[in-house]
């Protein structure tokens, strides 16, 4: 996939650069035996080619054993930024989805524990379910929208977008003095806690308040 969709409008967007943020919410980080960060948040990449829309099948790769599901609110960037102060990553922001960055833990277990890159726990293809988008213009986030994930309609991820440890206005000014952002760049805002394995099978489903609804079944 390409192009992202937008909630009642038939405008198709061009996907750039897919950033991410890990360690987002403290409970997360905490069920996983990660340190909290505190200067700046931790940041890898994804990629256009493994977004899928919602609805589509996430397809199970054969070489891990330990898929696990992320929920997470997506900002779209709507303009070029670098060095952004609060306002430009304000209005770099145009709009949200929900998300959800599937990964592969063994393997990013195993790259952590040898201190490499953990890029192919990330980017494998249908790792990256998207909602259509909402624009700013018709929805401004409060921060007490709930986000929450089921598999076969049982609870995993039950959370508030609020209790973000990096702000979408920190996250966006953080990686903007590091990178140049574009309009079409994606940014993953990291998940609460909850997140287990999957099998083929099952069935997710979740969404962020406000924002929409996201469904995948592993294949
Ligand atoms: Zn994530």
């Amino acid at each position: 996939m390409k192009t992202i969709k937008v909630k009642n409008s038939s405008e198709e967007i061009q996907i750039g650069k897919v950033v991410c943020v890990g360690r987002n919410y403290a409970d997360h980080a905490k069920e996983l035996g990660n340190e909290i960060p505190d200067k700046f948040p931790i940041v890898f990449m994804k990629t256009a080619t493994s977004m899928i829309n919602s609805g589509e099948n996430v397809v199970h790769p054969d070489y891990s054993e330990n898929l696990h599901h992320e929920v997470e609110l997506v900002l779209l960037i709507g303009s070029t930024i670098k060095n952004a102060t609060d306002e430009d990553a304000e209005n770099a922001i145009v709009g949200y989805a929900v998300g959800l960055d599937m990964t592969l833990r063994d393997l990013q277990f195993k790259s952590k524990e040898k201190g490499e890159p953990w890029t192919f726990a990330k980017i494998f293809d249908t790792s990256g379910v998207l909602s259509p988008f909402v624009f700013k213009k018709d929805y401004i986030l409060t921060g007490s929208e709930r986000i929450h994930l089921s598999v076969n309609g049982e609870i995993k991820q039950d959370a508030t977008v609020g209790l973000m440890l990096f702000n979408t206005v920190e996250i966006i000014k953080n990686i903007s003095s590091r990178m140049t952002l574009e309009p079409g760049d994606l940014i993953f805002t990291g998940t609460p806690a909850g997140v287990s394995r999957v099998v083929k099978g099952d069935k997710l489903s979740g969404g962020i308040e406000n924002i929409g609804n996201i469904q995948t079944t592993i294949a």
